[in-house]
């Protein structure tokens, strides 16, 4: 059966964008619903996103009836109090960070920008670089450990991820405030949120995606693998959010620039996921719970947000939308 997977964009604070924000900053109690549901809004990804937007009850029912209570592209009625968030502070290339925040929890994944950039983007969306409960390092490529070491160092918050990627990275002959090892599939507390590691290939030392859980709600982020494994289906299965890579159009790779050596590496099974893979999983892999999809990590050579992002024809068109996550 064709999952149902549906766009729910918190169009707010969209940082750089100089589009004024409709959600509340963190901190900020809870008022009556301020935030609209709109369509893909496709290069667009700064703005908070929550996992829902309907009241605790309807989350059981059918993802029609909670299309039609939200009123897709109107203003959502009800809010039920967020348990978590997230914000995309940079991807692809030049840069992963995606901040996180489960009730006063404040988590990074990845530190693949300078430490003065992560610092400026934190502080745009209103959270204290200090305040960070553990920076999670997927793996140790730059564009997602680049600015690991330095940021942990001057602003005192400890990393974590594989032992694999704490060799690879070479945190022990760096300063930094500490390095937490997560265990392939382990579950850790960082103050509201639990953290669960999901392994993941990719041709770097030990990757993993991560699950992000709070009272319930749960994130799935992926970013660099080279296929949808089992172990990542399973984990994503009952997320109520998912961000993953779609980082390349075929076409577009094969008639690129790049080297056919790298084309090799992006193509294979430790590579990068292509636009097809994701739909395929978007499609079959994810559960009733998914309302909200993110499509990260775009290559800006061999993609574009119109190839990765909703489409009318896609197999999983029919099933909802999704969104890209701009660099
Ligand atoms: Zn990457
Ligand atoms: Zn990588």
């Amino acid at each position: 059966m064709r999952n149902r997977v549906e766009l729910v964009v918190a169009a707010c604070l969209l940082a750089g964008s100089g589009v004024a924000g409709a959600d509340r900053l963190p901190g900020e109690p809870a008022g009556p619903a301020r935030h609209s549901l709109s369509p893909s809004r496709s290069g667009s990804s700064t703005g908070w996103r929550m996992t829902a937007c309907c009241t605790p009850a309807s989350r059981a029912s059918s993802g029609e009836s909670r299309r039609a209570r939200s009123g897709r592209g109107g203003e959502c009625s009800r809010l039920w109090a967020v348990s978590l968030r997230f914000r995309v502070l940079g991807s692809g290339s030049s840069g992963n960070a995606t901040l996180v925040e489960g009730h006063g929890t404040f988590l990074l994944i990845d530190a693949g920008l300078g430490p003065r950039s992560l610092a400026e983007r934190l502080l745009s969306a209103g959270v204290d670089p200090a305040s960070l409960a553990a920076v999670l390092v997927s793996h140790e490529h730059g564009d997602h450990a680049r600015g690991a070491a330095a940021f942990s160092a001057k602003w005192g918050v400890r990393l974590c991820g594989s032992r694999g990627t704490y060799a690879a990275a070479g945190f022990g002959a760096v300063e930094i405030a500490g390095y937490d090892v997560l265990e392939a599939g382990e579950t850790r507390g960082f103050g509201s949120v639990r953290v669960t590691s999901v392994p993941v290939p990719h041709d770097a030392a030990a990757p993993f995606a991560f699950v992000i859980a709070s009272e319930g709600d749960r994130l799935g982020h992926a970013t660099d693998l080279g296929h949808v494994n089992r172990s990542l289906v399973q984990a994503f299965r009952g997320c109520d959010a998912v961000l993953i890579e779609s980082n390349y159009d075929p076409g577009l790779l094969r008639d690129g620039p790049y080297p056919w050596s790298l084309k090799e590496r992006i193509l294979g099974g430790e590579g990068h996921l292509s636009n097809g893979d994701v739909g395929r999983f978007l499609a079959n892999g994810l559960g009733e719970a998914c309302h909200t999809v993110v499509l990260a990590h775009l290559s800006q050579k061999n993609n574009h947000p119109e190839l990765a992002g909703w489409r009318p024809r896609s197999p999983w068109a029919g099933a909802g939308a999704a969104t890209c996550a701009s660099p």
